[in-house]
């Protein structure tokens, strides 16, 4: 059984990071942005009570947040371990967290922000089906369409110049103390997100002490 969180900046390949590790070491991935957006596409009374905060680039309030991490962990689907991404946020998710489960680890990919603002301006979502794409990494073969699906390709509403800045402001200010007070509790391990994803993955796996990881 492994339990860790990814933390990093949006933008630093948290989402595809998560998932190389994920789908090898048969862990659940847990994106809290991907529940909260699954809500506010299905217009359900979740979605209606977050849509407004994400599309500002603001965080949900913590209540909401640990009751939706909450509620998915007791899901017990996660036999082998999970990566939970995107959370936490804020100290008061972290301590709720470090009071409830067991962490073995936590990866940080670090980021400088100039790379991010290039990354994420680029970013692209299937509207149908919710694919990721990108402008600079994973272009779609036929220009703005899904290439499963044949969905529309858009920007996501919280990937504008100015909620980017929001969330750039908010994450340092607010990761910061998260990170030093995992330092205290939990193995944190610090990651250059720099490099293409495979070296990324394979920092990661030295690190934790793992196999390589096989392309
Ligand atoms: P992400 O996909 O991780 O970038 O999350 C998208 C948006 O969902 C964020 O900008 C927040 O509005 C909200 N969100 C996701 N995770 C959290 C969290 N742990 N705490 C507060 N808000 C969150």
């Amino acid at each position: 059984m492994r339990k860790y969180v990814i933390m990093g900046v949006q933008g630093s390949g948290k989402g595809t990071q998560a998932m190389l590790l994920a789908d090898d070491l048969d862990l659940v991935h847990i994106s809290v942005g991907d529940i909260f957006r699954w809500h506010v596409q299905r217009h359900t009374k979740l979605g209606a009570q977050v849509r407004r905060v994400m599309a500002a680039g603001e965080l949900v309030g913590d209540d909401l947040v640990e009751s939706t991490v909450r509620d998915r962990l007791a899901v017990h689907d996660w036999n082998y371990g999970f990566i939970i991404d995107g959370f936490p946020r804020s100290r008061r998710q972290a301590e709720f967290f470090l009071e409830s489960y067991d962490i073995d680890a936590v990866l940080h990919l670090d980021l400088p922000d100039s790379e991010v603002r290039r990354r994420v301006l680029a970013r692209r979502i299937c509207s149908r089906c919710g694919l990721d794409y990108n402008l600079i990494f994973h272009r779609a073969k036929v220009e703005g369409r899904c290439d499963v699906c044949g969905g529309e390709l858009v920007s996501r509403e919280d990937d504008t110049e100015e909620a980017l800045a929001t969330r750039l402001r908010e994450y340092h200010t607010k990761a910061d103390p998260i990170l030093e007070l995992f330092r205290t509790k939990e193995f944190v391990v610090t990651v250059d997100a720099r490099p293409d994803k495979v070296t990324v993955q394979q920092d990661i796996r030295k690190q934790l002490g793992l196999p390589e990881y096989r392309v």
